[in-house]
């Protein structure tokens, strides 16, 4: 059994539409994929009714958390997964977070603009196409217009990475309050690759141990941003505290050269996972 269980549309920042990303994910010889789009569950119906004989859907969103770490406002990426989907206090939360969304981009158009990059926001809300918009979708447009060469030289702190010049912070959620929604909706809660150090996300043991106590359900161990030594170190962590071990591609479609399965959860892990959750994952 293979199984990826973090995967992105073009419902927020990846490149493929969703009946596309399932597809893929047949191809690349999965049996299960989850489709964890930032923000927002508008990917769902739509990888459901083109979901292939044979594959399950684990239908997610990967929810934007910020934590307060001993002072430093630190991004912690909440990966939810088989919730109810009309759950008020979940989809407010959700609602809220894809508008100030929407904000923040303008902001960071304008900075662009004011160091002088050829960057217009009719440019970045065609590239988001209705999409909740994140930084990938500013960052297309930029190399679009020849400012950078590719999307990565666009998280350079010259433009938009975490604290850069063009860079504007976004409304989010903690983490502890993203467990309580998601299980209050009745999913199950993993947080998204907290030892990405080059993406400067790395999250604390002490704000896993506090999750942990919260509630949460998993910890992403194996991400293409975590080097072998990340890894152990997490697998120890979350062998400590009871937490169910993952592992997952984060594809993006082309943005992240199409790695669907790339890197895979256990069947014995996946199987834990679904005893906590409260809905089934939908198959074909
Ligand atoms: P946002 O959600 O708008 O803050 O944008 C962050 C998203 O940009 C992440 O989910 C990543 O998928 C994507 N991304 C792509 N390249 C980078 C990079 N070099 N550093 C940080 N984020 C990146
Ligand atoms: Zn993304
Ligand atoms: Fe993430
Ligand atoms: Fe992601």
């Amino acid at each position: 059994m293979r199984i990826d269980l973090h995967a992105h549309s073009s419902a927020s920042d990846g490149t493929q539409p969703p009946a596309d990303v399932v597809c893929r994910a047949a191809a690349a010889g999965l049996d299960v994929v989850a489709l964890t789009d930032h923000d927002t569950t508008d990917g769902w119906v739509e990888a459901i009714g083109a979901l292939p004989a044979g594959l399950t859907l684990v239908p997610g969103a990967e929810v934007s958390a910020v934590v307060d770490d001993g002072g430093r406002a630190v991004g912690v990426h909440m990966l939810a997964y088989l919730f109810h989907e009309g759950d008020p206090a979940l989809a407010a939360e959700l609602h809220r977070l894809r508008n100030d969304r929407s904000d923040r981009a303008r902001q960071m158009v304008t900075l662009l603009q004011e160091l002088g990059a050829p960057v217009e926001w009719e440019q970045v809300l065609a590239e988001a196409n209705g999409a909740p918009i994140g930084r990938p979708h500013i960052a297309r447009v930029l190399v679009a217009t020849g400012a950078v060469a590719t999307e990565d030289d666009a998280f350079m702190p010259d433009w938009l990475a975490d604290g850069g010049r063009a860079w504007a912070p976004k409304h989010a959620v903690e983490p502890r309050h993203v467990v309580a929604l998601v299980r209050a909706a009745g999913g199950v809660t993993v947080v998204a690759h907290p030892g990405a150090r080059e993406r400067g996300r790395v999250v604390s043991d002490a704000v896993i141990e506090s999750l942990a106590e919260a509630g949460l359900d998993g910890m992403e161990v194996d991400h293409p941003d975590h080097d072998p030594a990340t890894r152990q170190r997490l697998r120890a962590i979350a062998a400590d505290l009871g937490l169910v071990v993952t592992g997952s591609s984060d594809d993006h479609g082309e943005g992240t050269g199409h790695r669907l399965g790339c890197e895979t959860t256990s069947p014995a892990a996946y199987q834990e996972l679904l005893e906590r959750a409260q809905l089934p994952p939908v198959s074909a």
